[in-house]
């Protein structure tokens, strides 16, 4: 269901036009209108869903199938050297537009793009006591 205001729901059911590397019932493929490299593409479902929490795993599953595909042709177009494949999810976590939405982004060598943290600190008993507690939820 097209959720009003959203542009990525108007994207996705053409009313707002894009450049759209691929489509077919359940998604749009367009590349992104501020790109982080040459080739950013962005995999978008038709149906609206806010993000990782809101999308349910069918769909989320074909829309990675789908990945693997795009991402492949666009290696053989663009010849990156790597992709970095990023999905936002919060206000806190970068998301700017709230329906969900996967990015592909090429890679080439030397260039500026920034995605990445720090590597932190663990011991392994924290790390055990917390995939415990994950693993219960699943
Ligand atoms: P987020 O920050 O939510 O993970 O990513 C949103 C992405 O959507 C950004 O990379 C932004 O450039 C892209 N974007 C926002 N509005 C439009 C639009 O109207 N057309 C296209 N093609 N991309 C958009
Ligand atoms: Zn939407």
């Amino acid at each position: 269901m097209a959720e009003k205001d959203c542009i990525f729901c108007k994207i996705a059911n053409g009313e707002i036009p894009s450049a759209t590397i691929y489509e077919n019932s359940d998604f749009r493929v367009i590349l992104d209108v501020a790109p982080a490299n040459r080739g950013h593409a962005l995999i978008i479902p038709r149906e609206h869903f806010k993000d990782i929490f809101d999308i349910d795993a069918l769909t989320a599953g074909k829309l990675f199938s789908l990945a693997t595909e795009v991402a492949r042709a666009m290696k053989s177009v663009l010849h990156c050297d790597g992709m970095n494949i990023v999905q936002n999810n919060g206000i806190v976590a970068g998301q700017t537009v709230f329906h969900f939405h996967l990015h592909l982004i090429p890679r080439y060598e030397n260039d500026n793009v920034n995605i990445g943290w720090q590597p932190g600190d663990s011991t392994p008993g924290e790390l055990q006591e917390l995939a415990k507690e994950i693993r219960k939820k699943i």
